[in-house]
């Protein structure tokens, strides 16, 4: 079936990292976790001690990761493991995924960057942290290794309901989100945003808001992700014991919500995830039988149904 003729995404009908990423380096750029040890404000006792409620590390930490391995360690860890999975992926940037990668000594968190730079197969780093953990100078920093190797910066941002980033104890709020994305963008880093949809409190039209406010920022890219229950959570006990509490998206609403919030985004932003899936080990709630792979042509076949793309609703503020 051919594309209408107005989708100016072709087939796919939304702006897809991976395609950009393919046209701008030439192939795929694949992300090797690697663990430096750092903690966050909201684990270590300078906010809170309990973390965010749906917050469960070993939910997005890759298996070949092992934290006793140094970060060079790590790399070729996870290298063996990728070379067998994606064979002749053309570049590798290590991905500081767990915790806040942005928190820390100025000089630790230094050396944890260029240990993994100074890996031959190293071409760049992807940093992810929380929107309170980037002061100016760290900034400052990251901007100039942009200058010489490929710097993504993952913001979570989570949410852009301060009542939801409430309710799953967050201990910042949206404009602690959209200071930081403003200052790094400011730097000209490109910055990737998280974002969960589903949050406890956050209605249909509150998410679609959200997609409204997050066009308004530099934002060049968007991760979005359901939200799942992981065991040993807080919001996962809180579910149990009150499961109207925590109200989860079965998959064709998640579908829905994904095409309406897409319709509703800037065509500008790059969408690099439209979800995610925690080990079933440790997952849980919901159970979909739709798999993480199908997400993407699931969401293309909505649009195409519809007649619509990401963009087709989105009106920039005057
Ligand atoms: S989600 Fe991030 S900020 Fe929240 S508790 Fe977990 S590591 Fe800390």
């Amino acid at each position: 079936m051919s594309a209408t003729p107005a989708s100016p995404f072709g087939e796919r009908r939304y702006h897809a990292w991976n395609d950009h990423v393919k046209a701008r380096y030439g192939g795929r750029v694949q992300k090797v976790s690697v663990a430096a040890g750092f903690t966050c404000p909201n684990r270590d006792g300078l906010l809170g001690t309990g973390g965010c409620t749906f917050c469960n590390n070993a939910g997005f930490t890759p298996g070949y990761l092992d934290r006793r391995q140094s970060i060079g360690e790590q790399i070729d860890t996870g290298l063996r493991f990728l070379d067998r999975r994606y064979p002749g992926t053309g570049r590798h940037i290590a991905y500081f995924q767990s915790y806040s990668n942005t928190y820390g000594e100025f000089e630790r968190l230094r050396d944890c960057y260029e240990e993994a730079l100074a890996h031959p197969r190293i071409s760049g780093l992807a940093i992810g942290t929380r929107p309170d953990c980037l002061p100016d100078p760290v900034l400052d920093y990251l901007a100039e290794l942009a200058r010489d190797h490929i710097i993504e910066l993952e913001i979570g941002v989570e949410s852009c309901d301060d009542a939801a980033l409430a309710a799953v104890n967050r201990g910042h709020d949206f404009a602690a989100s959209i200071d930081a994305i403003r200052r790094a963008a400011a730097r000209e880093l490109e910055v990737t945003a998280h974002l969960i949809l589903g949050l406890p409190g956050e209605s249909h039209d509150g998410m679609l808001a959200g997609a409204a406010r997050l066009s308004a920022l530099p934002v060049r890219a968007l991760k979005l992700h359901q939200l799942q229950l992981v065991r040993g959570t807080p919001l996962a006990r809180q579910w149990e014991r009150a499961p109207e509490s925590v109200p989860l998206l079965g998959e064709d609403t998640y579908l829905e919500l994904l095409a309406d919030f897409v319709e509703h985004l800037s065509p500008d932003i790059l969408l690099q995830r439209l979800g995610s899936e925690v080990p079933p080990a440790l997952k849980l709630a919901p159970h979909w039988n739709l798999r993480l792979s199908e997400l993407a042509p699931r969401l293309s076949a909505e649009l195409r149904r519809r007649g619509t793309w990401q963009g087709c609703r989105y009106r920039p503020a005057p």
